[in-house]
């Protein structure tokens, strides 16, 4: 075949087929499609291989353009048992939440509008009542995320000046996020108390000086200090922080607001102690065991609350209005008392251990393949290290588990498991049961590829 007898892109638009390309994804990009399909062609010809007819330049213009237009972000479905799973978008949103947002994401909302006296609100009113209610915090800001609100409490109170922080608070929490670095970034002195293990009281009493702005306390996130270890108490800091004007700065990180000690599992730090131990600010993430959308929530005292509500940084860190829609009504199950019945997180925290072997057993039937096993599941999100909920899981032998984790993917949903002992295991604690049907068709596909 000769490159002289290509069709030309003008032949190819007057073809039926290139029309519902057109029709389907615009004509500008049908064009780029059909040009690039085009140069394929011809470098084809080039290298010797023949017929390149219209029906093979429009299949490839069709398959380019299915593939430049295809949702890059996607619903999975999560069964690696990892309730916050940061790489998966951490926590899914209640039912009422998500409809919130599809109600006030297509009008107007009075956002910055107080409808009483018809003149200029704050994006913040519409929450603050509810977090300092829930929290017994005097006053609370909302900005993106909870990086953002350590960035803006560092910055606002302790920029040019020093922050004193334990050495064994300085941690890396994932994703490269490195307490030490963050507090480096606000232009705060970083001043190391106490050493790895062991940290005491008169460690911060002694290193407090004419240019300490500011004493910071950082959850281990997911790392855990065992053995001969010590560090002061919150109380203890904020006693010795009022004695010489001192604001304290408690990162929760995760942040709780409902205790996971009832739920078999040890005690994550919640919210309203550290408020109640009169932290000056204590910020946590919404989208960790808050159960609700990303962004960063800072509580505590008015005085130094203010400082960060007024800093200029404030406005380039603030939530959208989407993000405050999807928190209002999450905040909102907390204070009803049915955060456990309705934000997906704490049902998947909640569920006992025979509800959960239940539905394993019902996919193992279902399939007729594969054997109920007892497991663990984890909280995630940097809360809880080391902390386990015992659960069941499917676990199912092939030949090839990775292979088969690929097919896993590939389905439509993609499902997420992982390999345990050489076995694919899948945790029904961390599937929302909306998927149940889904996986189950995606299993039964993945399964039937797998013996072929
Ligand atoms: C997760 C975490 C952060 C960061 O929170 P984001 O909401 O992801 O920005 C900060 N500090 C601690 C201790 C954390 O666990």
């Amino acid at each position: 075949m000769s490159l002289r007898s290509l069709p030309s892109v003008d032949s190819l638009l007057q073809l039926d087929t290139t029309q519902s390309l057109i029709d389907h994804f615009g004509r500008d990009l049908t064009l780029q499609a059909l040009r690039a399909c085009l140069d394929d062609a011809r470098q084809g010809i080039r290298e010797g291989e023949a017929d390149r007819t219209s029906d093979h330049i429009l299949s490839c213009a069709e398959a380019k353009l299915l593939e430049w237009m295809a949702p890059s972000l996607r619903a999975v479905i999560n069964a690696t048992g990892v309730i916050l799973h940061t790489n998966l978008g951490r926590a899914p949103l209640s039912q009422d939440a998500q409809a919130a947002i599809s109600h006030l994401s297509t009008s107007y909302i009075n956002l910055e509008y107080d409808l009483e006296s018809g003149e200029r609100g704050h994006r913040e009113t519409h929450i603050e009542s509810l977090i300092t209610r829930l929290t017994g915090a005097e006053t609370a800001l909302v900005v993106n995320n909870n990086a953002a609100a350590v960035l803006l409490g560092l910055t606002a109170l302790a920029k040019g000046r020093q922050a004193l922080i334990s050495r064994s608070q300085l941690v890396e929490i994932g994703g490269g996020f490195r307490i030490p670095d963050v507090m480096t970034q606000s232009g705060a002195t970083v001043v190391e108390v106490g050493t790895t293990n062991r940290t005491h009281l008169e460690d911060f009493e002694s290193a407090i000086g004419d240019q300490t702005a500011l004493i910071v306390r950082a959850h281990h996130s997911n790392f855990l200090l065992l053995g001969y270890t010590t560090e002061p108490k919150l109380e203890d800091l904020v006693s010795i922080g009022d004695q010489h004007d001192i604001p304290i700065l408690d990162d929760l990180g995760s942040g709780a607001l409902l205790d996971t000690a009832n739920f078999g599992l040890g005690h994550e730090p919640m919210v309203q102690e550290s408020v109640r131990a009169g932290a000056a600010l204590v910020t946590f993430s919404g989208d960790k065991l808050l159960g609700g959308p990303q962004a960063g929530l800072i509580v505590g005292a008015a005085a130094s609350v203010e400082r960060l509500r007024k800093h200029p940084m404030a406005r380039a860190l603030r939530p959208d209005k989407l993000c405050l829609a999807a928190l209002e009504v999450t905040l909102g199950h907390y204070l009803r008392g049915e955060a456990t019945a309705k934000l997906p997180v704490w049902r998947m925290i909640a569920s006992p251990a025979d509800a959960v072997r239940e539905v394993a057993r019902a996919w193992r039937q279902a399939l007729a393949t594969g054997e109920v096993i007892d497991g663990e599941s984890t909280v995630g999100g940097g809360s809880l290290p080391g902390e386990t909920l015992p659960t069941s899981l499917l676990a199912i032998d092939v030949d090839h588990p990775q292979a088969f984790l690929k097919e896993l993917r590939n389905q439509n949903p993609p499902i997420i498991a992982r390999i345990e002992t050489n076995r694919v295991v899948l945790d029904p604690r961390t599937v929302l049961p909306e998927q149940y049907q889904s996986l189950l068709e995606g299993l039964q596909s993945a399964l039937s590829h797998a013996v072929s």
